[in-house]
Order: C-alpha cells, then structure tokens, then sequence
C-alpha cells in the first residue's frame, strides 16, 4: 500500500481538478460539513475551456435553470428526408455562472485550493497522501480524482479500441444564416453534399445553435469513432456542407476542438481512491453527455462519503463505500446496456444509423429523453430499447441481432453486474 504518511494537517478529503467534476464534489463535500481540499495545476477560477450543452429539464428539475446562458425551443433533428421536431427545450450552461456558483459554495464551507500536479499517491491504514510534481504533500482520509477523462490516479483496466467522440465547430458570423434564426438543431445527419465515397465512410453530423445578435455555433460531430475522426477532416466536412448550403464564414470567433473518450472501461470499483466525472468514466457511453450526470450524482456521492468517514473508515473502506454508491448495481447494468448501445452504433453505416435515430426519436418523450439524460430505470431503459427494435427497420434488428451476440459479453454485464 505504500509508504507511512504522517498524521499532520489531515483533511477529510482532497478533490483533485477543479472542471465541473471537482468543484461540484467540492461543494457537496464541503456543504456535509468535511473538511475539504483541492489541488489543481491551475487557480480555480481558471475558464473551463469547454462549451456545455443541457436540456432544460436536467437543470429545472435541480433547480439550476438559472444556470442556463441560452436556451431553445425550436430543437431539430435531421435524418435523410426526415425533420424531427424534439419539442423538448435545450440550453447552454452559463459556464461562468456555473463555476462561480460551485466556488462560492466551496468558499462558504471553507474549502482550501493548492496549486499543484497529483503526482503520486501512497496509503495508509487512515489516510492518503498525495506528492505534487513539485514535492508538495497533501494528506486526506479519503481522494476523490476528478481529473477528468486521463486520470491522474484512479486506475481502469486497459481498453484496445477506445472510441472518441470528435468535433470541430465555429462560433462566428455567417454570409446567411447555417441553421433557422432561434433555432437549435441537435443532429443534421443529411448527407446530399457528400459524394458516395465519401458517405461509405464514418457518418458525422452537425450540431448547430443560433447564439444571437448574428451569431452561431456550427459544429461538424463524430458521435463515436475508433480511431477519433480527425480535426483536419471534421473541419473538411463542416466546411463542404456549409459551401453546399451557400453558407460562407465572414468571421470568426471561436474555434472548438472537441475530443473525449465515449467508452472508457469501469474503474476498478476496490481501488483505495475514488473517482468522479470523467475520471470515473460517467460519461454517458451513447449521448456523450455528462454535466447533468455530475449534478444528480454528486450529492450521491458525498453523502457515501461522508456516512463512511464518520464510521472513522481507512481510506480503502471508505473508497469501497463511494464507488459502490457512484456505481451502484442498477447503474452499473444501465452502463453496460449503454456500452452495448455504443457498440451498435459503431457498426451502424449511414441510412442503418438514419433508421436507428428515426425509430429512437419515435420513442415516447419520456423514453428518448430519459435514455439520453441517463434518468430510466433500468426495466425502463429495457422497454425504451425492446419498443426501438420493435419500430425499426429490418435491417437495423438484424445489426441488433447480431451485434447481441458478438457484444454478447456487454449484454451480460448489463443483465448481471453487481
Ligand atoms: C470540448 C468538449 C465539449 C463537451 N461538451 C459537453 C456538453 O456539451 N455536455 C456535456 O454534458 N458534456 C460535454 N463534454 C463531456 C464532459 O462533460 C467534459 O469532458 C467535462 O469537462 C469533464 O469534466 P471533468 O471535471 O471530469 O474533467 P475536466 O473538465 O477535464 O477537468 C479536469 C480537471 O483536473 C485537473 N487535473 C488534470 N490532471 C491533474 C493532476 N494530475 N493533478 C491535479 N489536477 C489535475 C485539470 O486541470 C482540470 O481542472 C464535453 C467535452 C469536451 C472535451
């Protein structure tokens, strides 16, 4: 386990990062009454570097609609010849806000940032310390790494084929509108100005909003690929399908780089440090999404934490009582179902994938939006996927079908897993 570590200045719990992830852990911990620090290579207070999309009802449902910078109704899906009107209200988070809301939480309960680089983690029986990269040492009773998706601690088994989710998008003005004004389109997955070849090859999508006052976000998605689609050609395509809309850019305001692993293994769930965010693979394995994900399980979690440290638990105690309240049996099913799911559309090629997301938004509002917030239950995350294939193509079951028995081991996982 480790060298000893000495017992002076001993926090209840040290959150590394500070993205969405830890600031909100961070907060939660604090506001239970612990003890908390923080250690990241930056201030706090540093700009997230990353735009965040919600749907509306994640937020209002926590009471955090005031979070929200901007906010559609007029919410699209394009497949083939098919426009899809979602009637449900889709947002960006106010990252400022957001950021500025968890830190004065964290400021109320007391929590005390370090500036440093997790280096190295060693055990003892009641508490871990952490080394810096600069020699620094950090002494908690419990870790929680939120140090996003490559985590500085937490440790998951290998995975060969890593599938990314990839985007390139501009914020900028336009020589006309990309999209409707006041509209938000979630996934154009028309394909006219590509020619054969190219459509034989992984489908993308756009993703695209009106920010207002002339301009817009225009994004061109992979929604999951192993290797990641490069930049290069996702700046390629974004570009081919706004010239064949006659859409030029006039000006430039933002460029977005956009790349996250979609199916990272599980943690291994009895490791002696706990993980939260990207860290602790939640990112939503099918969707991408995961700030909505943050917000409903951090209270989870911090709770667990707390209820264990209280029963005076050693680092390894109280870690195995937070993985299994962050993972619990249900979720880990639901995870595994997901996993599944990605795998699927993975192999799915371009009118497979228009039929797949044709039958998918045919699902009840309930179903489709529960399934991309990660919300069902599981027997309700089994029906949302049995009335999908029962309202889809011929083709596309056939690619289920077999797919149920190649990914045969994800299946079981979601069926079985404690
Ligand atoms: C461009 C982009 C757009 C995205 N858009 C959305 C979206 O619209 N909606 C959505 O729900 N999800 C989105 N995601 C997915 C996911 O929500 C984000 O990746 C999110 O930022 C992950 O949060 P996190 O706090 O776990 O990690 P991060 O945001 O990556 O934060 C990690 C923190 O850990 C710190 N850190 C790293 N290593 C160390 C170390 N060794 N020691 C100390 N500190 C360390 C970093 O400095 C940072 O503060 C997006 C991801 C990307 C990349």
């Amino acid at each position: 386990m480790g060298e000893p570590v000495e017992h002076r200045d001993v926090a209840d719990a040290l959150v590394i990062g500070t993205g969405p992830a830890g600031l909100s852990i961070a907060a939660e911990l604090g506001s239970r009454g612990l003890q908390v620090i923080g250690l990241s290579p930056a201030e706090p207070t540093a700009a997230w570097p990353n735009t965040y999309g919600i749907w509306c009802d994640e937020l209002e449902s926590l009471l955090l609609a005031d979070m929200l910078g901007h906010r559609w109704s007029d919410c699209m899906v394009y497949m083939g010849s098919t426009a899809t009107a979602l009637n449900r209200d889709y947002g960006l988070i106010d990252k400022t806000k957001l950021q500025t809301y968890f830190l004065h939480r964290c400021d109320r309960h007391s929590v005390v940032w370090h500036q440093g680089t997790a280096a190295q983690i060693n055990h003892s029986s009641d508490v871990s310390c952490i080394t810096t990269q600069d020699g620094k040492q950090l002494t908690a009773r419990i870790v929680v790494d939120a140090s996003g998706h490559r985590p500085a601690l937490v440790q998951r088994p290998p995975l060969a084929n890593v599938a990314y989710q990839a985007a390139y998008g501009i914020v900028g003005r336009f020589s006309k509108p990309p999209i409707r004004p006041q509209q938000f389109v979630l996934m154009d997955y028309r394909a006219d100005h590509l020619t054969a070849d190219e459509r034989a090859q992984p489908p993308t999508f756009l993703y695209a909003m009106d920010l207002g006052d002339g301009v817009y976000f225009v994004e061109e998605t992979s929604l999951a690929h192993s290797p990641a689609i490069a930049f290069e050609e996702l700046e390629r395509r974004l570009r081919q399908r706004l010239a064949h809309s006659g859409v030029e850019v006039t000006e430039v305001h933002h460029i977005e780089r956009c790349l996250f692993p979609m199916n990272l293994p599980m943690p291994f769930l009895d490791q002696p440090v706990v993980g939260f965010g990207g860290a602790a693979s939640m990112v939503h394995p099918a969707s991408g999404y995961m700030v909505g994900s943050l917000l409903r399980r951090g209270p989870i979690l911090a709770e667990a934490i707390a209820q264990a440290l209280n029963g005076a638990s050693s680092p390894q105690q109280t870690a195995r009582a937070a993985w299994q309240a962050l993972w619990s049996p249900e979720r880990l099913r639901k995870y595994y179902l997901y996993r599944f799911g990605l795998s699927n559309l993975l192999t799915f090629d371009e009118p497979q994938l228009h039929d797949f997301f044709h039958a998918f938004f045919q699902l009840s509002k309930p179903q489709w939006s529960g399934f991309l917030a990660d919300t069902l239950t599981m027997p309700e995350l089994m029906l949302a996927m049995i009335t999908l294939f029962g309202k889809t193509t011929n083709d596309v079951r056939q690619e289920l079908l077999k797919a149920s028995w190649s990914d045969r081991k994800l299946l079981w996982r979601s069926l079985l897993a404690q």
